[in-house]
């Protein structure tokens, strides 16, 4: 396709503007996506702000980041023969290079090749999806079941990276599961929990707005920091003394990771998807090994896009409801703001570059 687009353009860091930019043309098993919704990520604002770029997030400006989209395919680069024009799709970040021992293993989430020899991570490493255009490798592309939105697609990125953590630690039937930071990431999670049979406790500090969302989503318990004096004292309360079977820490802010294990049922699993920002105490780890509680790292969303459609898909998964606000690209910086902000109850923002129709 030729011609011009519009795009969030990055030119240093929080220095970003909308303009006008050349449509890319897919290359070798690439296709040309149509974004129709862009879903904020919390590390959106960082990659904004140029705060990881010991990541090499931005590689370089200018750059058009984002990672959350679902959009329509309009044109097939060379070899390209999965995806057909007109596809409705929902991307992921993570692509890898197929070919590394990872990558071969499934875990293309930790591909040996990371920028390099076809290795891609959207939004963060290669070019992505503020934009009314980009280009995927088919790899990296889920096809969309007709009654799920572009809005729902958007969401796919976030809720297979909950998905993966459930599917690393594994959900016990009838169980407890609790998860610390009512987010887009935790309150997804606590929904697939609860489908797939475990009771729920979500654990908010200051967020009055997200927790009544828990609730809305069928969340069986929620706990407000400030109105407890001990999380895990709750905790423990609620499951009458036995702990959570499984536990995650979506907010990696203060003493959660500590908690979350001081939280955990013996024999139990911690998933810890969130980044510590501060290294766990002592007493977590004393406690860890005395009860023989497995931490596990959590990291993106392997091969998790199309069991997390279906659920959507199956109304199992009510991801659009964390949709509270939308705009279109041109008011990206007051979208940014509602989001980073939480203005107005705000969960999840959805961007929509190319007008607000469903087609
Ligand atoms: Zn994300
Ligand atoms: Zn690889």
């Amino acid at each position: 396709m030729e011609g011009n687009m519009k795009a969030v353009v990055l030119h240093a860091p929080n220095v970003y503007q909308v303009e006008e930019v050349e449509i890319p043309k897919p290359g070798r098993n690439e296709v040309l996506v149509e974004i129709k919704s862009i879903a904020i990520c919390g590390s959106d604002p960082g990659i904004f702000g140029g705060k990881v770029l010991g990541d090499g997030w931005p590689p370089h400006y200018p750059f058009i980041a984002g990672h959350e989209f679902a959009g329509k395919v309009v044109e097939l680069g060379e070899g390209a023969s999965n995806l057909k024009v007109g596809d409705r799709v929902a991307g992921e970040a993570h692509c890898g290079c197929g070919t590394c021992e990872m990558c071969k293993k499934g875990f293309y989430n930790l591909c040996d090749n990371y920028g390099h020899s076809g290795h891609h991570h959207y939004g963060h490493a290669t070019p992505g999806c503020y934009a009314q255009y980009q280009v995927y490798d088919e790899k990296a592309l889920t096809l969309m079941p007709e009654n799920v939105s572009y809005d729902e697609g958007s969401m796919v990125d976030t809720a297979g990276i909950a998905f993966n953590g459930i599917q690393l630690t594994g959900i016990v039937p009838g169980g407890w599961v609790g998860v610390i930071g009512p987010g887009p990431m935790g309150l997804l999670l606590a929904q697939m929990a609860k489908t797939m049979g475990a009771k729920t406790i979500i654990i908010g500090y200051q967020d009055h707005d997200r927790l009544e969302m828990a609730k809305t989503v069928g969340v069986d318990h929620v706990i407000e920091t400030t109105e407890v004096t001990d999380v895990v004292e709750e905790v423990r309360r609620i499951t009458g003394g036995h702990g959570t079977d499984r536990t995650f820490d979506c907010a990696g802010a203060g003493d959660t990771l500590d908690e979350a294990i001081r939280m955990t049922a013996k024999n139990g699993k911690v998933g810890v998807i969130a980044y510590p920002k501060v290294p766990t105490t002592q007493k977590a780890l004393y406690y860890m090994v005395k009860n023989q509680i497995t931490v596990q790292g959590v990291r993106a969303n392997p091969n998790c896009s199309l069991p997390v459609l279906g659920l959507i898909g199956h109304g199992k998964l009510e991801a659009g409801r964390l949709i509270t606000h939308t705009f279109p690209l041109e008011q990206t910086a007051e979208a940014f703001d509602t989001f980073v902000n939480h203005k107005d109850g705000a969960v999840k923002v959805v961007i929509h570059p190319n007008g607000d129709e469903e087609d």
